[in-house]
């Protein structure tokens, strides 16, 4: 079996130690490849740099919605130059977060515009964020109007009928610990409605552990937690599954793997 977790920051310094130790123990489980998310330009760098260090990690350039405030043309330079870099695969993460409003929101909407300029200028792959705010956000991205986008909805937060609306934008879904919270029915509804070609699977450590590791810092291994609710949702075997995953991960984001 070969995984991928689409969506990890293993440069923050909650791993700094243990970092090597996490991607073996990751391996052994069989999740082979990490995308390495950027939230600014330090960590747009950092993740750069880890791509270009180790042959099974991806890297991505952005700045997270928290972060739009910062964002100035020099910021978007910056981006712009790392994501010239050929094991640097997609612009993000970028988006909208109105549940913690750590940036305005107008100001969050219009970086994101900004953003969405940038992807039909440099033709890779956008991996969104997006917190209460998918109306406005698909909102902006019809608006923009270059369907079909090729990009990712990370951790996704939303039901049913929003992850159609993302999907008939060509997105593709990745799904987090979330979804083996007790209490999340309507996100595994939504799991089980997403057709099989436009899965992905995530952990966004050190964010968001699974139900039996709440409470603790994430790692890649506990997506295995998350991967096992998957496979009962779709009622799929393990091979299948994550053939299926890595092809999709492949696809979008274009992994010359
Ligand atoms: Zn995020
Ligand atoms: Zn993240």
């Amino acid at each position: 079996m070969r995984l991928i977790d689409t969506h990890v920051h293993l440069n923050f310094p909650d791993f700094k130690e243990e970092r090597v130790e996490i991607m073996e123990r990751a391996q052994e489980a069989g999740i082979a490849y990490f995308v390495n998310v950027g939230t600014d330009v330090e960590t747009s760098k950092q993740s750069q740099e880890l791509a270009n260090k180790y042959e099974n990690i991806f890297a991505t350039a952005g700045v997270h919605p928290h972060d739009a405030k910062d964002v100035n043309e020099a910021v978007l330079n910056e981006i712009k130059e790392i994501l010239k870099d050929p094991k640097v695969v997609a612009i993000g993460e970028v988006g909208l977060d109105f549940f913690r409003n750590m940036s305005p929101q107008e100001v969050q909407e219009k970086v994101l515009e900004q953003f969405l300029e940038l992807y039909s200028e440099i033709d890779k792959p956008l991996i969104f964020h997006c917190r209460d705010a998918f109306d406005r956000l698909l909102e902006i991205v019809t608006h923009y109007g270059k369907a079909p986008y090729s990009g990712i909805f990370h951790c996704f937060s939303g039901d049913k009928d929003i992850l159609k609306r993302c999907l008939d934008l060509g997105f593709h879904i990745s799904f987090a610990g979330p979804l083996t919270y007790k209490k999340n029915d309507e996100l595994r509804e939504a799991c089980q409605y997403c057709p099989l070609d436009r899965l992905l699977i995530e952990t966004d450590a050190p964010y968001l552990p699974p139900q039996t590791k709440r409470g603790k810092r994430n790692e890649t291994l506990y997506m295995m937690e998350t991967f096992e609710t998957m496979k009962q949702i779709h009622g799929m075997g393990g091979e299948a599954l994550s053939d299926q995953i890595l092809s999709n991960a492949k696809s979008v984001l274009r992994l010359p793997l």
